[in-house]
């Protein structure tokens, strides 16, 4: 049977980024040497390793590291377990992480990684060799101090657990417990921080009441709706809730659903977790066509899945008035040119998603200094770091009349620039 190709994006990840990129460095007439280092990735790492499976046979995956910049600090971002992920989509991803580490001022660079895998295909044993091996052979390609995963789709606590177990019991007894910072997002009791698991759900909130104070919108009875309800969509998900926000629909792997008169967040999440992960068949709500998710009837809309997401191919059926981008690059760049021209909002993914690496960092900061610090106190320096990035793109996009992503990029490329023209180049 010929089945028909899946209507792909115009335009990959990298190129996307790329262009976003490019527009910024032309706005700001980026200096053409610095655009040049800026341009490329510095290290790009592909691993094939085999692993035992549980009956005995080997199977032999493909896993990748890029790291794209470290001028301001260690290599930093996440580790994703999908099928999508490739060498391309790795790069891309590691971009964003520079621009979004950088714009939220942090002393780390970029990078990104996964395994071109479809995790639930297999056992947990098995995950667990899979990490263990992985993580085995990216031997001192990462490090405390150097380049520090974290989580990403499909990868969790646990998996950060296995990730710092197998990287410490490489190095000599005297030197593990140097090296719990190795990998952020860490379960508690292994030196992970309180209020990490909803740093990232929390901070996508935080953005789109922020940006609704400015404009004078009340969240209350405002329908949303969310796409990926993993752990960034049903944070977020959570706190809107809370703030009296109405959620409407959702779509996952799965499927879509939705009930313009709001599905309880908590009830959601309690079925998919009885429901291997999935929101299909929730009793109180209906299926619907994936292809009309995004022309849902709502007023705020949240990607928070995968890339390229919002395009030319649904982009002017969007009735929400503000996107928050949860995920890395859920709209492309004619994605976005639809949406700005219908004066919708954009909260671009460096910013709405960056709650996720500022946890991280709290993590790490308490694991160097031996410091335990509670949940309140993490969420109000969280609060506090958020607003104050939110307000730094909001005001620059205000005083040059332009769009949030562009000034979000102006923002993390001029920081950078100005650390390369300080330094120079070697030798
Ligand atoms: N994977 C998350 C992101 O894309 C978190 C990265 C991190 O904490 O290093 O931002």
């Amino acid at each position: 049977m010929i089945t028909k190709p899946k209507k792909q994006p115009k335009h990959g990840m990298l190129e996307n980024v790329m262009r976003q990129f490019n527009h910024a460095a032309d706005i700001i007439n980026l200096n053409s040497n610095i655009r040049k280092i800026l341009t490329i990735t510095n290290n790009e790492l592909i691993i094939h390793f085999p692993v035992k499976m549980d009956n005995g046979e080997i199977e032999v995956f493909t896993g990748y590291r890029v790291q794209h910049n470290n001028a301001l600090g260690p290599y930093k971002g996440g580790l994703r377990y999908h099928p999508t992920v490739d060498i391309d989509a790795a790069k891309a991803l590691a971009m964003w992480m520079t621009w979004k580490t950088s714009l939220a001022g942090l002393p780390y660079g970029g990078a990104k990684g996964g395994i071109q895998i479809d995790p639930f295909k297999y056992s947990i044993t098995e995950l667990e060799r899979i990490t263990r091996r992985f993580t085995y052979a990216l031997g001192d390609n990462i490090g405390p101090e150097h380049d520090i995963p974290a989580p990403d789709v499909n990868t969790n606590a646990q998996t950060m657990a296995w990730i710092l177990d197998t990287y410490m019991s490489t190095k000599p007894p005297t030197e593990r417990s140097k090296n719990q910072h190795v990998v952020t997002g860490k379960p508690i009791g292994s030196g992970g921080s309180e209020g990490r698991d909803r740093a990232t759900g929390y901070g996508v909130f935080l953005n789109i009441k922020f940006w609704s104070e400015r404009k004078k919108v009340s969240l209350k009875r405002k329908k949303f709706i969310v796409q990926g309800f993993g752990n960034v969509g049903y944070w977020a998900a959570h706190f809107l809730e809370n703030e009296g926000a109405l959620l409407v629909g959702v779509q996952d792997a799965y499927g879509s659903i939705a009930n313009s008169d709001g599905i309880m967040v908590a009830e959601l999440f309690n079925y998919s977790q009885q429901n291997k992960g999935s929101i299909l068949n929730f009793p109180n709500a209906s299926a619907f066509e994936n292809s009309d998710f995004f022309g849902l009837e709502c007023d705020i809309c949240i990607p928070a899945a995968l890339g390229n997401q919002i395009t030319t191919n649904n982009a002017d059926r969007i009735k929400a008035f503000l996107i928050a981008e949860g995920a890395n690059g859920p709209t492309d760049v004619e994605g976005e040119e639809i949406l700005l021209k219908k004066g919708i909002g954009v909260i671009p993914d460096i910013l709405c998603n960056s709650g996720g690496v500022i946890g991280s960092y709290f993590e790490w900061l308490q694991n160097r200094n031996g410091e335990i610090w509670q949940m309140d106190e993490v969420m109000a320096k969280l609060d506090k770091k958020m607003k104050e990035v939110f307000d730094k793109v909001y005001d620059k996009a205000e005083k040059t009349n332009g769009d949030m992503r562009t000034a979000a990029f102006v923002i993390a490329i001029e920081r950078i620039e100005k650390a390369y023209v300080q330094r120079g180049i070697f030798p």
